[in-house]
């Protein structure tokens, strides 16, 4: 069945996550990301998001735009399983998956009304910069929060890895932790202790270096022994 529902993004999510390698897989997992959330016309009016600021967190509906053209399947096959074994497309937070419609709580910061612009600043969020968002709602707690809750494959958070910085990149971070890049040191932390690399890459020795981008930096690392160490900050225009 179709129906004629237009939808059009509310809001564009502005994320320290330049690319999709590397964001969490679930929000509330770096909370030391901190973004906003842009109204767009017409929904760019203070009146829209009024009383909202009386929530702590609020839940974003977005499109994992970045995705749409690859569609989906009916399986997929989920990194938590290794890649080995395949789920309904229903029963995982796949990224592909009819309509592309991805949900994530983020904590609520403020709502700040500047030149024109609506923005509430967020942290916490698991969406990839310029992301188009399509609904926002408060988190409601008595509801949306449920003790007993069962949690499937993902009833447990990620084990964390330990994330070594080299002198040199301690040095460039205090050199970077401007105005420009807030808590990019805790971002880098919270990101690689998930380790993101594909399963079957954490079976085995693995001496490839990795990338991740960063606000416009890219951060260079490699996996040895289980600890992740990050060897490098660049630019990532060069
Ligand atoms: N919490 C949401 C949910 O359950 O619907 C998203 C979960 S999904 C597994 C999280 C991943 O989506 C991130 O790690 C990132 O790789 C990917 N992602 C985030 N924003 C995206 C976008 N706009 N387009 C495509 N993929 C995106």
């Amino acid at each position: 069945m179709t129906f004629s529902s237009k939808i059009q993004a509310v809001a564009i999510c502005h994320t320290p996550y330049k690319q999709k390698f590397g964001i969490p897989r679930q929000p509330g997992l770096v909370s030391a990301a901190r973004g906003f959330v842009e109204l767009q016309p017409p929904f760019n009016h203070i009146d829209t998001v009024r009383g909202l600021e009386q929530y702590s967190h609020i839940w974003l509906l977005f499109s994992f735009h970045e995705n749409l053209a690859q569609g989906w399947k009916t399986t997929v096959r989920p990194p938590r399983l290794g890649g080995n074994e395949k789920l309904g497309v229903f029963a995982t937070r796949s990224t592909f998956r009819p309509n592309g419609i991805g949900q994530s709580v983020v904590k609520l910061h403020g709502i700040h009304q500047q030149k024109g612009k609506v923005m509430l600043e967020i942290s916490a969020m698991d969406l990839l910069d310029g992301t188009p968002i399509i609904d926002i709602k408060p988190y409601i707690p008595f509801s949306d929060a449920i003790d007993d809750a069962q949690g499937g494959i993902a009833h447990d958070a990620p084990v964390l890895a330990e994330v070594h910085f080299t002198d040199t990149v301690q040095q460039q971070l205090s050199h970077y932790q401007q105005s420009q890049y807030p808590n990019l040191q805790a971002i880098i932390e919270g990101v690689l202790a998930q380790d993101p690399r594909p399963a079957y890459k954490k079976a085995k020795a693995d001496p490839k270096q990795y990338q991740v981008a960063l606000y416009d930096l890219d951060i260079l690392w490699r996996a040895i022994d289980g600890a992740i160490h990050v060897e490098a900050i660049r630019p990532s225009n060069v």
